[in-house]
């Protein structure tokens, strides 16, 4: 038994047609094609830490991008998750794991240290190899890291491609070049599932996107920044109230105690259209369709808001247990915490 997990960072759901992904879409119509819904916020970090974990931010502690520690964000990965991954139960059973990650920072947010093998080691973003246009490995980078890996040799391998986020911050995810780039990435997925073709009776395949991006319309960061310094003060808080902001998103942490009285102040804030409580203190909030609330950087898409939590979900291979898992997973959309449970049941009695 081998389970490939492969992420296309930011991959929206209407990419996936013949036409644009052939490959995908192939894999699909044996097994099973759909979409999931993912955690709020909708962004790279407290998702993969979902699927890694098979728990909400609210369990696993990952609830944005960054984490407020000690009055303090500090980066999501360097908090990592807290309760154990697939990589961790996988190695408990002497199952070997291996992950390759474009955005380095995903090593610490999954927790992918205790995996077999992983790429970049420790996380680091690697030097000398092709990036992409935010500044992380380019897929063509993380291909020729994943093929040198062997991951066909690991009982369950993950490869997050992250240059598809990246073309759709860039040109706007309903973009000429967001489109041809899910082409692309397409292609990508080819070349990773053309070791496992020779054990493909013995191959289970799950392709998913973390989120999907919608285009920026404008920017309302300054309107919420005002509002929420007046209300919170400085954003790394005054020991109750923190606020963080990230593209159509900000996320505001506070104590349980006083949960009730920021949700009311939150909700008066003249910007924001939603509201959502995703654990006790914390908050997702947003404003209306395209409006950013993080940095403006004249970016033509952007996520975060709950408008983009739907992920493309495909599940594939030619073990025999696909079509079981199939039937097992549903109608549309599917939660985005199966995924780990699912795998981990595909390995009980191992
Ligand atoms: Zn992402």
């Amino acid at each position: 038994m081998r389970v490939l997990w492969v992420v296309i960072d930011a991959l929206c759901v209407d990419k996936v047609t013949p036409e644009l992904m052939p490959t995908l879409c192939e894999l699909g119509a044996d097994g099973w094609s759909g979409s999931a819904l993912g955690v709020l916020p909708a962004t790279t970090y407290p998702n993969h830490a979902t699927l890694v974990t098979g728990a909400a931010p609210s369990r696993h502690g990952l609830y944005a991008n960054e984490v407020l520690v000690d009055r303090e964000w500090v980066a999501a990965g360097s908090v990592g998750p807290s309760v154990p991954t697939v990589f961790e139960h996988l190695g408990t059973k002497g199952v070997t794991t291996a992950a390759v990650f474009g955005d380095q920072n995903l090593v610490g947010v999954c927790a992918a240290q205790r995996a077999s093998g992983h790429w970049p080691s420790g996380g680091v973003a690697p030097e000398g190899v092709p990036l992409g246009p935010t500044g992380y490995a380019a897929d063509s980078a993380t291909l020729a890291a994943a093929l040198e890996m062997d991951l066909g040799d690991h009982g369950f391998a993950m490869v997050q491609l992250d240059e598809n986020d990246a073309v759709s911050h860039v040109h706007g995810p309903d973009s000429p070049e967001a489109r041809r780039h899910a082409s692309a990435v397409d292609a990508v997925l080819g070349e990773l599932l053309e070791p496992y073709r020779p054990v493909w009776s013995d191959t289970v395949v799950v392709v998913v996107s973390d989120h999907s991006q919608e285009r920026v319309e404008h920017s309302c960061a300054e309107a919420f920044t005002e509002a929420c310094s007046g209300e919170f003060g400085d954003p790394a808080g005054d020991g109750e109230t923190g606020w963080y902001t990230d593209g159509t998103c900000a996320v505001v942490r506070t104590t349980a105690s006083a949960s009730d009285r920021v949700r009311r102040r939150l909700e008066a804030i003249e910007v924001l259209s939603e509201v959502t409580e995703t654990a006790p203190g914390v908050f997702c909030v947003s404003g209306g369709p395209g409006v950013l609330l993080g940095l403006d950087w004249g970016q033509r898409g952007d996520h975060g808001a709950s408008r983009c939590r739907t992920q493309v979900a495909v599940l594939g291979g030619g073990h025999g247990a696909v079509a079981s898992l199939a039937g097992r997973l549903g109608a549309s959309p599917i939660d985005s915490r199966s995924w780990a449970p699912l795998t981990l049941s595909l390995f009980e009695g191992a």
